[in-house]
């Protein structure tokens, strides 16, 4: 299958091509240019993975290897935990892979795909990654042990947690972490820059993997189909999910498998203080604007990237509102919700998680009796500086997280320009 920029669709490239770009030439983001159909049955995750996956891959060099690709980076579980005893509650646990947060979905089939596509000159392919949270870590994480792939992680220095620091620093030698001195606009402006200067891309095989790269939103829809399939053969009902969300990609995952013809209801975007998606939906008027700091930080974003695709589908703001709704909470919602929730349900959320657990139990009635699913986007104990403030007790580290606690790790300090990024590059 061919896919287009969502701005330009005279941009067209292969499934491989859209992966080794990320983005379409235009700036745009890549859409598959057709709607594919599958017949949802109950598969474990990572057939479920190649099932929906091989439509979108007919054609390409990747195909005949996508069911093996899924197999191996889809190789942690994704449980579907019941919260009531009707079943019309439950918890999609995504932190169950090596980085305790839903982006190792994603970064991991990507990177598998991304080591398969060799460079034409022969050159190392070069992910540059600026992050503030979760996806730096799940990038690192996933091209550890993959020769051809290096990656290059931008953080704002001083900026993120100790925990965090600790997870963006502690990687193989194909991983170079740099605290910049600045903010994370100004890591996200310097990547930006080196896609965008002729010389770094005639130098360097450049890649990207924020989740404006399409090859990490098509495997992360597997966990919505698999569940709402097991769900429907169940209970003979769709399942809707509410969404912790940012960029949008996870959401927008979710959107691609209900196209696909699984059985999902309703989306529901739960966002914390930055209300930049609910007051779309609320006026039709899209008003990006700088990011606030939040306790759910993996999600403080203003200009979410992914609404391109949500506006290039569903065009019209009706349309979209019969899609997908939103709302939005506010930090001592989250840390409440986390208080109450540990002794209600004896599940400790993480931030975000938080989020959208408050999202759900302020529904009306009639639509909270609908069977919810609420997504667990990462493991509590990436967050303790929030989560055991909230709680007033420590909690427990999974066997995962504690193993990246006690690597060493490796940072170059750096400045927040163009020509320091260079000089990582050239090292
Ligand atoms: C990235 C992230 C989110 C937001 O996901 P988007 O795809 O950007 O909407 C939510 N929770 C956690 C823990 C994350 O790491």
């Amino acid at each position: 299958m061919e896919f287009v920029s969502t701005r330009d669709p005279g941009h067209r490239t292969s499934f491989s091509g859209a992966l080794q770009r990320g983005l379409a030439p235009d700036g745009g983001l890549y859409l598959p240019a057709n709607s594919p159909r599958v017949t949802p049955t109950v598969q474990s995750l990572s057939e479920t993975a190649a099932t929906i996956i091989a439509p979108f891959a007919e054609g390409d060099a990747l195909a005949p290897m996508i069911s093996a690709l899924c197999e191996s980076a889809l190789n942690f579980p994704a449980p579907y935990v019941p919260l009531s005893a009707d079943g019309t509650f439950g918890v999609l646990e995504l932190f169950h892979g090596p980085t305790a947060a839903f982006k190792d979905v994603g970064a991991r089939f990507l990177a598998a795909c991304l080591a398969q596509l060799p460079d034409p000159h022969g050159r190392v392919t070069d992910i540059l990654v600026a992050t503030s949270g979760d996806t730096g870590g799940a990038v690192a994480a996933a091209c550890e042990g993959h020769d051809g792939l290096r990656v290059t992680l931008l953080f704002p220095k001083g900026r993120v947690s100790p925990t965090q620091q600790q997870q963006l620093t502690c990687w193989g030698s194909n991983v170079r972490s740099c605290a910049v001195r600045g903010s994370f606009d100004d890591c996200q402006r310097m990547v930006k820059e080196a896609f965008q200067s002729p010389q770094l891309r005639e130098r360097y095989a450049l890649a990207s993997a924020n989740s404006i790269n399409i090859g990490r939103l098509l495997p992360q829809a597997a966990y919505y189909a698999t569940t709402s399939a097991v769900h429907n053969a169940r209970r003979g009902t769709d399942l809707s999910f509410v969404i912790p969300s940012g960029n949008l990609g996870n959401a927008f995952a979710c959107v691609i498998a209900r196209r696909l013809g699984y059985p999902i209801g309703r989306i529901l975007l739960a966002h914390n203080a930055n209300t930049t998606v609910p007051d779309f939906l609320a006026t039709g008027e899209w008003n990006p604007r700088p990011s606030v700091t939040t306790l759910a930080s993996a999600m403080d974003v203003g200009n979410p990237s992914n609404m391109e695709r949500f506006r290039a589908i569903y065009p019209d703001i009706d349309t979209l509102r019969a899609e997908v709704s939103a709302a939005s909470v506010n930090d001592a919602d989250i840390r409440q919700r986390i208080r109450s929730d540990a002794n209600r349900f004896a599940h400790v959320w993480c931030p975000h998680t938080a989020v959208g657990a408050e999202v759900h139990a302020r529904l009306p009635g009639v639509t909270r009796d609908l069977s919810w699913c609420l997504v667990a986007t990462a493991h509590p104990a990436k967050f303790p500086e929030v989560v055991e403030r909230a709680l007033g007790r420590s909690i427990v580290v999974p066997a995962s997280l504690a193993k990246l606690s006690s690597r060493a790790t490796h940072v170059t300090e750096i400045d927040a320009s163009l020509a320091a990024l260079e000089q990582v590059l050239a090292r």
